[in-house]
């Protein structure tokens, strides 16, 4: 008996945890025997594929030379690499590059950069808006910012109090997002906040909930309008999750912070960045070591994390990735239309690389007992699929070939007929 506590499962249900011994492009190879399609890219992570040669080679090389340093008042090449090929790929006014290990840390650390500016400006700035139905992570300050439920009511009496502005309900994508918008507006005039933090187009665990880009585009108007800081965690929706490299492209939106993680490494390697704007950066920069950027952990800036996410931007750089989204969103697009023709689908929807349909069932919600049926009937068909109580999505690496992506089809159809006979 293995002596792991894994994260999300309940033990206590014994379902069967497998070991993967090694991956290639969008399969995992389990050690008995089995060749599993990776269809939700290790949890929204892989973006190329699994082992990209580049990626591999570059971590190789840099464990040989720099395996790990202080980051605090050092620096080293892989970090430089990093900061000036996100400099070059993303907006210019994202001018600063602050480096963390995870998504999580990287949405606490804009949170702290927003306070910071407000305190530092004297604004007397401090409430962060989030919209409804969210997702920033599993630490304190993040689950504070996101969806309050059956994730983290054990916590709640920790979690801070924040303003909640509502999803844009309504069919997309002609919902123009009035009462959301008119809320942000109103909480803007009324609550004087700090930021408002959002996921750019797609709310991931809230259920791959969609709004548009126009919504997405007047939000920021809005915080502008009213110095509000906008906050983009793009850790799930960067990298051309959603057809661009950044979401926030769609809708020509610049944010004041953007958080950016899991794809970073390609998928490779645990590292997160939070870039900001000259003037937040402006804000702590000083004589007085008081206004000092007071955040960091053990391995920020890791040499061989960063290894990995230069080699990602390279690729990103010299491959023809764009064109792989392309035709991987043609594909998804294709095959969400196959399957919203299957009884017991509604809300058939993609943005970009991701596809989502609701499964109809009597008894909805994340601890529906639909979804372990599903989860029971992918394992069985060697697909990994995870989906998010009713709302089957698939979220593959670019690389899934058509033979693959259509074994996931065909797993999704034959696990729909079973549970909604
Ligand atoms: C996954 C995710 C996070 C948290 O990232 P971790 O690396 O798991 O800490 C934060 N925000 C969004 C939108 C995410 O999808």
């Amino acid at each position: 008996m293995s002596a792991i506590w894994h994260p999300f499962t309940q033990h206590g249900l014994h379902e069967p945890i497998p070991q993967v011994e090694r991956a290639e492009g969008a399969a995992l190879y389990t050690r008995d025997g089995r060749r599993v399609i990776d269809a939700v890219s290790s949890w929204w992570v892989t973006t190329h594929g699994h082992n990209h040669p580049r990626i591999v080679a570059a971590i190789r090389d840099q464990a040989e030379r720099l395996d790990q340093v202080i980051f605090a008042g050092w620096t080293h090449q892989p970090a430089e690499d990093v900061a000036a090929g996100l400099r070059a790929l993303l907006p210019a006014e994202l001018t600063r590059v602050f480096f963390s290990d995870s998504g999580s840390t990287s949405v606490e650390v804009a949170l702290k950069m927003a306070l910071g500016f407000h305190a530092h400006t004297g604004t007397g700035r401090s409430r962060i808006l989030v919209m409804e139905h969210s997702y920033h992570g599993d630490t304190i300050g993040t689950m504070s910012v996101g969806a309050r439920g059956v994730f983290n009511a054990p916590y709640d009496p920790l979690l801070f109090d924040v303003g909640t502005i509502p999803f844009p309900t309504g069919p997309h994508p002609t919902n123009d997002g009035e009462a959301t918008l008119a809320a942000l507006d109103a909480a803007c005039r009324e609550t004087r906040p700090a930021a408002l933090i959002v996921e750019p187009l797609v709310l991931g665990a809230g259920g791959m909930l969609f709004y548009t880009a126009d919504v997405l585009r007047a939000m920021a108007a809005i915080c502008r309008a009213h110095g509000v800081l906008f906050i983009a965690d793009e850790v799930m929706t960067g990298w051309g999750r959603t057809g661009t490299l950044l979401a926030c492209d769609q809708a020509g939106v610049v944010p004041d912070i953007l958080c950016l993680a899991k794809g970073l490494t390609g998928g490779s390697m645990p590292l997160a960045v939070t870039m900001a704007t000259e003037p937040i950066y402006a804000a702590h920069c000083s004589t007085d070591r008081a206004k000092t950027f007071f955040h960091s952990s053990s391995f920020t800036a890791n040499p061989i994390a960063c290894a990995a996410a230069a080699a990602n931007i390279a690729i990103w750089q010299d491959e023809p990735v764009r064109e792989r989204i392309a035709a991987l969103a043609t594909r998804q697009a294709a095959m969400v239309e196959r399957l919203a023709a299957l009884p017991g689908v509604a809300n058939p929807r993609t943005c970009g690389t991701i596809a989502a349909i609701d499964v109809i069932a009597p008894d909805g919600g994340y601890l529906s007992t639909l979804g372990p049926r599903l989860l029971a009937l992918f394992r069985e068909a060697d697909v990994l699929l995870r989906p998010l109580g009713n709302t089957v999505y698939v979220l593959p690496p670019y690389c899934l070939d058509e033979a693959d992506h259509a074994r996931v089809e065909a797993a999704i159809t034959t696990a729909l007929a079973a549970v909604t006979r």
